[in-house]
C-alpha cells in the first residue's frame, strides 16, 4: 500500500472515530463539544473520502446510520416504519442537483415541492389509537426509539385526544424549546451553578429524557408535527393536504410552509428565510424541501439512511455560530 493510500485509510478511521464520539456527545449526552457546522464539515469529508474510495466503506461507518442511540433508563421500542434522517444540501447548487435527481427518478415529470422550516429540536413519533394518544418515542437509531410517552404527555401542544376517532395514526414531528424559555432556563441554571445547555435543541432533548416527568412539565416545551408516519385509511394524496388535515385533527402545524411550483420558487423561499431566521421565537437550522405528491414520494423511495424525496437545506456557515461557547448568542 502506498503512503498516500495509507494516509487516506488512517484519515477515514480517524474521522469515523471522531464522528462517533460527537454523535455520542450530541444524541446520548445532549452535550455537543463542537458546533453543528464543524460537525457537518467532518461528515462531508468522510462522505467525500468514502465516495472516492467505496471499497473502504464499512458497515459501522457513521455515514451508514441514522445518528441517535437509545439511552439507558427508557424502554427501547421498535418503530413501525423506520424514522430516517435527511440528506443535506449546503447551497443552491446542491438543491439544483437534488431537483435533477428527483425529476430523473420520475422520468422527467413535473414536480411540486413543499418547503418547511427545519425546526431545531428533537424528532418524535406519536401513536394514536381510536383517536387517543397511546405512545410517544424519540427517533433513536431510526429502527428503535426511546419510549418517552409520559414526558410527551406533559407537552401541551400534543393533543391527548384527536378530533376524529381514526383507527390508527402515527404522526411525526419536532419537539422543541422556544428561545425565551431556553434563555430563562439557562439563567436559572447559571444561578444554581448547573451546567448550561449549548442550544435550545440540547435543552429540549435533555428535558424530554427526564425520568422525573415533573421536570419535563416545568420546561415549557412545544411541538410542531410535520408528517404522517402511518395511517390506517386512505392517504390525503399530497403532503400539503396531509399537513392541513393534521391541523384539523388538533395538532400544532407550522404555518410557514409553502407549496412551490418548481425549484426556482424553492430557492427564492430559502433566500427569504435565510435573512428572517433570527426573527422567529424558536430556533431553525435550515429548511426542509419535500416532494408534494405522496404517490411520487413512494416511487422515489429511500436509501438506507434518508428518503430520496426530501432534503435538508442547511443555512450557510457564515450565519452559524463559530465556537461552542458562542452557541447561545444567536438563538
Ligand atoms: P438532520 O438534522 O440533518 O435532519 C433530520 C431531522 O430534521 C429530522 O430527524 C427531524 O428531527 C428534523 N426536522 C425538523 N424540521 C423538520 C421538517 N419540517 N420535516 C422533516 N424533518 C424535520 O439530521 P439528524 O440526523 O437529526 O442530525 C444531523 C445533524 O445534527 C448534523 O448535520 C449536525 O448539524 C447535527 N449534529 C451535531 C453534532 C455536534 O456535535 N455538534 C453531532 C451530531 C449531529
Amino acid at each position: 500500500m502506498s503512503d498516500g493510500t495509507q494516509r487516506i485509510k488512517n484519515r477515514l478511521e480517524e474521522l469515523r472515530r471522531e464522528i462517533n464520539q460527537h454523535n455520542y456527545q450530541y444524541y446520548v449526552l445532549d452535550q455537543p463539544t463542537i458546533t453543528d457546522d464543524q460537525y457537518d464539515r467532518l461528515m462531508q469529508e468522510l462522505l467525500r473520502l468514502e465516495a472516492e474510495n467505496p471499497e473502504w466503506v464499512t458497515s459501522d461507518s457513521p455515514s451508514q446510520r441514522v445518528g441517535g442511540q437509545v439511552q439507558k433508563g427508557f424502554a427501547s421500542v421498535p418503530h413501525r416504519i423506520p424514522m430516517l434522517s435527511l440528506g443535506n444540501a449546503f447551497g443552491e447548487q446542491d438543491l439544483k442537483e437534488f431537483d435533477r435527481r428527483v425529476r430523473s427518478g420520475l422520468d422527467g415529470e413535473e414536480v411540486e415541492y413543499v418547503v418547511e422550516l427545519k425546526i431545531d429540536g428533537l424528532a418524535i413519533s406519536l401513536w394514536y389509537e381510536k383517536g387517543i394518544f397511546i405512545r410517544g418515542t424519540t427517533r433513536g437509531d431510526g429502527e428503535f426509539g426511546e419510549d418517552i410517552t409520559a414526558n410527551l404527555r406533559t407537552v401541551k401542544a400534543i393533543p391527548l385526544r384527536l378530533k376524529e376517532d381514526i383507527p390508527f395514526l402515527e404522526v411525526r414531528g419536532e419537539a422543541f424549546m422556544p428561545k425565551d424559555s431556553f434563555v430563562k432556563l439557562n439563567e436559572m441554571r447559571e444561578e444554581a451553578g448547573e451546567a448550561l445547555f449549548a442550544n435550545p435543541r440540547n435543552a429540549a432533548a435533555g428535558s424530554l429524557r427526564q425520568l422525573d416527568t415533573r421536570i419535563t412539565a416545568s420546561r415549557n416545551l412545544s411541538a410542531f408535527m410535520y408528517a404522517i408516519g402511518y395511517l390506517e385509511g386512505p392517504d390525503p394524496g399530497s403532503h400539503a393536504r396531509g399537513l392541513a388535515w393534521l391541523r384539523e385533527l388538533g395538532f400544532r402545524v407550522n404555518s410557514q410552509h409553502k407549496v412551490c411550483e418548481d425549484m426556482e420558487e424553492v430557492l427564492e423561499y430559502c433566500r427569504r428565510w435565510q435573512e428572517k431566521r433570527f426573527d422567529l421565537p424558536y430556533a431553525i437550522d435550515g429548511l426542509v424541501i419535500k416532494v408534494n405528491s405522496l404517490q411520487q414520494q413512494q416511487r422515489l423511495g429511500a436509501t438506507l439512511k434518508s428518503p430520496r424525496w426530501a432534503i435538508a437545506y442547511k443555512f450557510p456557515a457564515e450565519q452559524a455560530v463559530s465556537t461552542i461557547r458562542d452557541i447561545t448568542v444567536r438563538v
